[in-house]
């Protein structure tokens, strides 16, 4: 399939007028997650892809409070009753009792719990969202993965034949990583006017938008940011010249192109980092930036734990190398300041 057909049908799931339910964004959103996440691989199995959905509702499901202080629960589907939503919310409020805040926390202390709910969600999605999303009028026309079975069909008979995966077709994992940026904040604009629609919510509302998928952070705790500059013997991580007063905390991987704040993705700089904006660091920064991960890792969790803060670095580490991995020749890569290199092409991480 061209890229423009691909992009094509992209767009037509997104701004499907008649949606009755996020499933097919939430679908597509793990989709270019999974891409993301594990370059080169092109069988991504139901269970990832369901995990991928429930945290993406797991941190929808608390209640709004818009800005004339009414409270809303938001709804993510047109009819009543969803069995996906209902396991999302069970799982939270169970989280909430025991006090758990992290998504690793409630993977680890409410185990049972966690798997119940992937299981539920995996089960509706095979059934529905995954076999629909190709749909053309009654037809499955794949440009994704090859549907390998008809709606309705469970996870678990799927389990039985070793079927349960998604292929997807040749190509697609890297186009996925490629449009990744364009398409997430595409998907964001129609999922949160969804949700604003069937919960009752004005759209200008547009803090909706960051309690639906995070927004970027303008404010660091401090500890983190102590630590980093720690970590970089008191200098700025891209020019190395001495931090003073106003040290920024920048995302390596900028926010807009894939949105990461583990402390793996995040560095202290001075106006560099308003200088690299959400450009692409170069490849000396690059270099820089691995090094620190190999050398500093642990010292990098120690900081996240010090300060109550994510640490993730299986997923920074992926995230870096699919994006350089795709790289285009004569993409501008900041050095500093105004000043620029081209790339050659893919840079391996
Ligand atoms: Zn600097």
């Amino acid at each position: 399939m061209s890229d423009d057909l691909l992009l094509e049908r992209l767009l037509q799931v997104i701004d499907e007028g008649r949606r009755t339910a996020t499933y097919k964004l939430a679908l597509l959103s793990a989709l270019i997650d999974a891409a993301a996440l594990a370059p080169g691989r092109s069988d991504i199995p139901t269970r990832a892809i369901a995990a991928s959905v429930l945290h993406t509702y797991l941190r929808q499901v608390p209640s709004y409070v818009s800005n004339d202080g009414s409270v809303h629960a938001l709804r993510q589907i047109t009819n009543k009753r969803s069995a996906v939503i209902r396991a999302v919310e069970q799982l939270h409020d169970a989280a909430e009792a025991a006090g758990l805040r992290t998504l690793a926390d409630i993977q680890v202390q409410l185990k049972d719990d966690y798997a119940a709910a992937v299981a539920k969600v995996e089960d509706t999605f095979v059934r529905y969202p995954i076999p629909l999303l190709q749909v053309i009028g009654s037809e499955p026309v794949p440009f994704l993965y090859e549907p390998d079975w008809p709606e309705g069909t469970s996870a678990s008979s799927l389990r039985r034949d070793g079927r349960d995966v998604l292929r997807l077709l040749p190509g697609v994992a890297d186009r996925l990583i490629v449009l990744g940026p364009l398409l997430r904040p595409l998907i964001e604009v129609h999922w949160a006017a969804d949700v604003a629609k069937w919960s009752g919510i004005s759209l200008e509302d547009e803090r909706l938008h960051g309690h639906l998928f995070g927004a970027e952070r303008a404010a660091f705790p401090a500890p983190l940011r102590k630590g980093l500059v720690e970590l970089q013997e008191g200098r700025c991580f891209y020019c190395g010249s001495p931090l003073r007063r106003s040290v920024q905390v920048d995302h390596f991987l900028a926010w807009s192109r894939w949105p990461n704040d583990a402390i793996e993705n995040l560095v202290a700089a001075d106006r560099c980092n308003t200088m690299k904006s959400s450009h692409l660091a170069a490849t000396s920064h690059l270099d820089q930036w691995r090094t620190r991960f190999d050398r500093s890792g642990t010292d990098l969790v120690a900081v996240a734990a010090g300060a109550g803060w994510v640490s993730d670095p299986a997923r920074s580490l992926a995230l870096v190398r699919s994006t350089y991995g795709h790289v285009v020749a004569g993409t501008p890569l900041w050095v500093e300041d105004r000043v620029f290199e081209a790339a050659d092409g893919p840079v391996a991480v």
